[in-house]
């Protein structure tokens, strides 16, 4: 099965990195979105994103002409319906992804693979609201796009090999690392990395330490590039607490409960960098 034209669907953070991926190697790539302005804002960022590249001599210009070439955008689905692989991007809420799939299951053609890009719902969930769940997986990538190496290919139950084997060649093509996982809570890297947030939130509400000292010793201690307080600024408060209640009603664990602290703080509002308030204040 081979991928000539991807089809990226909703233009925030993850959607306009992973349209720019495409175009950086070379595959033709449909961005869509509900909205004109997100659109317009996704292409500014690719475009802007590109432009730094170009001005660190990491791309040549022509380069950056001829990726940009390759990126389209429209607010109408109907742009999806000649694309081999659809990744869906959109905002994280169950009943929205629920109706997108069952919708790109009917204007997508006859074998195109629908994939998501969900950083915490069952993708076999995802693949039984069409009539292709064969044709559906998880394709998670990290924030930013550009940047970070993995993707984790989730497979739902349904998933076919000839799915798996195509978005794997794609993940490579991206320049992308892909591991291999079953569709689970967190799939791998949350399941890990936000018990340890958790746990630090833990730690500071109990006085263990200052979120300065616990993010010092964790960098320190462990050779971790930030601390896990200032990952979960960067993160979002709030999207820590949405996995770890993934992860305590997945597994109905006490073990993932989310620590009171972590609560409070979304109900204040200090989500983070993107409020200029989190562990730490932003000017
Ligand atoms: P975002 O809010 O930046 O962008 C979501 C976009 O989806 C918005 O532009 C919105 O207008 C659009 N949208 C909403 N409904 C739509 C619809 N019906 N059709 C088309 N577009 C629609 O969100 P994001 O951070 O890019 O997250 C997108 C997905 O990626 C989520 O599932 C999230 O869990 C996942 N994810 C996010 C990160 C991250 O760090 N931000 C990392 C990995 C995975």
């Amino acid at each position: 099965m081979s991928i000539k034209q991807i089809g990226v669907v909703g233009a925030g953070t993850m959607g306009n990195g992973i349209a720019q991926a495409c175009a950086l190697a070379g595959i033709p790539v449909v961005m869509t979105d509900i909205a004109q302005a997100a659109v317009d804002r996704g292409l500014k960022a690719i475009d802007g994103s590109f432009e730094r590249l170009v001005k660190k001599d990491k791309l040549a210009a022509e380069a950056k002409a001829r990726a940009m070439s390759l990126v389209g955008t429209s607010t109408d689905t109907a742009a999806l319906k000649d694309c081999d692989l659809v990744i869906e991007a959109a905002t994280e809420n169950l009943e929205l992804k629920l109706k997108l799939f069952a919708s790109l299951d009917g204007l997508a053609k006859p074998g195109a693979i629908i994939a998501s890009n969900t950083s915490s719902i069952s993708i076999t969930r995802l693949a039984a609201a069409t009539r292709r769940p064969d044709k559906v997986i998880g394709m998670h990538f990290f924030n930013p796009v550009p940047v970070m190496q993995l993707v984790e290919l989730i497979r739902g139950l349904a998933t076919a090999n000839e799915t798996y084997a195509a978005v794997e060649a794609v993940a490579r093509q991206l320049g992308k690392t892909p591991v291999q996982v079953k569709n689970s809570p967190g799939f791998v890297v949350n399941r890990m990395l936000c018990p340890m947030i958790n746990e630090a939130i833990f730690a500071l509400s109990e006085g263990l330490a200052t979120a300065q000292e616990i993010d010092d010793a964790m960098k320190l201690g462990c050779n971790h590039p930030i601390g896990p307080l200032a990952l979960c600024d960067l993160i979002g408060v709030d999207v820590q607490l949405a996995v770890m209640q993934v992860l305590y009603e997945g597994f109905k664990d006490s073990k993932y409960r989310p620590a009171p602290l972590l609560v409070e703080m979304v109900e204040a509002g200090y989500l983070g960098r993107k409020t200029g308030r989190g562990f730490y204040s932003y000017g």
